[in-house]
């Protein structure tokens, strides 16, 4: 009889991780893990998607082989979380466990910008993503927006990154004399949590593509039939074709849970990932962790990634009787896909004082075969 359980919520790459690590770590545990969707995807491959280098079979892969593991796999919608109790109510029935691993990312909140679901792609959905793709193909000239419709949200690095290889896909089909690729930015920079040096220094990869970039203008709604953007500030821009990032929220099921703090997010002891409840811990998107320079943790699967391998590691140790030794350090790295088979990459440590220290190697083939290799290896390792 297993003699400790927990519930992970969420199949993507914070609950993954975390399921497969305490079921190697700890054999005779009961590991429930939960998602709405049948097949986990890797968000990443979602810019080759758009740009037409990947097929949506490629880039995902059933949550149901994980029982392999001897994880238990349930696929449906959360619809109610009481942290106190350890209980979920999933598919019409209650589910408890000893420990709970709260991994649901973020939703995202398109409908929070009038119109602009109707006028443009989603790149941040394999649907979305798809249709991105499509629309590239029967795409002669015009002129591209890549949008940004709030200052915040998960891979700071991706809608610059999709810019580019827009552009580079453009280039590659004969048909950038014909068409401009613009951003449009919610926020004052790119990456700009890792400091002003990292956001020039994107900035600088952005514009050396032939990207055209304009800073801070937030969008306040989107005119589908003109095609046009009215921002806070009161300028407008046209688009024949829109890529945008909508805003993101918690998922609904947390709002009753006591779980959030003020700014919408999990609050998690910044080392532990521990929330204010005994034994229910939260990683990833769904937290918000306020770091030395006075802004938060980056939204990154770097950082679900690493924040699963330390809730499993530490929550094995205690049922095994053992001292926790894990503590999240807030350091972290990221490819930056620039076109023509170039990728960029930083890494740095997000919870030095005062400021996140990074370091950012220009672009080179080398780190985009990088991305390719642990693509490779994040999806071939599946069981
Ligand atoms: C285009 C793009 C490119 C990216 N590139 C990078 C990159 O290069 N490097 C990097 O580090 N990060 C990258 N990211 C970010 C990375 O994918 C996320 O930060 C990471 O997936 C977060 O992991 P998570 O476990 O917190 O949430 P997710 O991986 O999003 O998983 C959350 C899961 O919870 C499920 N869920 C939510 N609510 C419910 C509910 N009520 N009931 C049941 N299931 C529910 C969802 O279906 C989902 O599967 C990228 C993201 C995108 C979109």
């Amino acid at each position: 009889m297993p003699n400790r359980s927990v519930i992970i919520l969420g199949g993507g790459v914070g609950g993954v991780v975390a399921a497969t690590r305490i079921r190697k770590r700890f054999p005779a545990s009961r590991v429930v893990l939960v998602d709405r969707e049948r097949d986990h995807l890797f968000q990443p491959s979602l810019l080759w998607l758009a740009t037409g280098s990947r097929e949506p079979e490629r880039i995902r892969r059933p949550l149901n082989s994980l029982r392999r593991l001897g994880v238990e796999v349930i696929i449906g919608e959360v619809t109610e979380l009481n942290p106190h109790e350890r209980r979920i109510r999933v598919n019409g029935s209650d589910i408890t466990a000893d420990a709970m691993v709260i991994s649901l990312g973020a939703d995202l909140a398109p409908e929070r910008v009038p119109g602009l679901a109707d006028a443009g792609h989603n790149l941040y959905t394999l649907a979305g993503a798809t249709s991105v793709r499509d629309a590239l193909r029967s795409f002669d000239s015009g002129r591209v927006v890549v949008l940004t419709a709030a200052p915040a949200y998960k891979c700071p690095a991706a809608p610059y990154e999709a810019a580019m290889l827009v552009r580079d896909y453009l280039s590659r089909h004969g048909r950038s004399g014909a068409a401009t690729v613009e951003i449009y930015a919610a926020e004052p920079g790119p990456m700009a949590t890792a400091g002003p040096e990292v956001a020039a220094a994107v900035r600088g990869m952005v514009e050396a593509q032939g990207v055209i970039y304009h800073p801070s203008h937030q969008v306040e709604s989107v005119d589908p039939v003109a095609r046009k953007l009215q921002f806070a500030d009161g300028t407008t821009a046209g688009f024949d074709l829109l890529i945008y990032v909508p805003p993101h929220r918690a998922p609904a099921v947390l709002g009753p849970t006591g779980l959030l703090a003020e700014n919408g997010w999990i609050s998690v002891n910044a080392e532990t990932l521990a929330t204010s409840v005994p034994e229910v811990f939260a990683i990833g998107d769904a937290t918000a962790i306020p770091i030395p320079s006075g802004k938060v943790l980056p939204k990154a699967g770097v950082f679900a990634h690493q924040q699963a391998k330390i809730v499993a590691d530490n929550l094995t140790a205690v049922w095994a009787g053992q001292t926790p030794h894990g503590v999240f350090d807030g350091k972290g790295a990221c490819f930056i896909e620039t076109g023509g088979g170039r990728a960029g990459y930083g890494s740095g440590d997000f919870y030095a004082a005062p400021v996140p220290t990074m370091r950012l190697h220009r672009p080179a083939r080398w780190w985009h075969w990088g991305k390719v290799m642990f693509e490779r290896r994040w999806l071939g390792r599946w069981p």
